[in-house]
């Protein structure tokens, strides 16, 4: 079961660290912040490491149950 991901623009700055961890998941905008590309691209563990990588704790990972699993 995919994670429900956000992003908070605010936060990210960028750094491309989920980008580089999971491409087909994150990705850069034109204004250079991560967007999500696709939920289901890679599988939950990696999604997670992605997360945890972030600087900034500027990605949100809920579980299929609601419950937030990052930060
Ligand atoms: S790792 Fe965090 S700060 Fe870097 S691009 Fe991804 S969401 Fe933005």
């Amino acid at each position: 079961m995919p994670y429900t991901i956000k992003i908070d623009r605010t936060l990210c700055s960028g750094y491309g660290d989920c980008v580089g961890l999971a491409p087909d998941v994150f990705a850069h905008d034109e204004e250079n912040i991560s967007v999500v590309v696709d939920p289901e691209g890679a599988e939950d563990e990696l999604i997670l490491d992605a997360a945890r990588a972030c600087p900034v704790d500027a990605i949100t990972l809920v579980d299929e149950h609601g419950d937030q699993v990052w930060p």
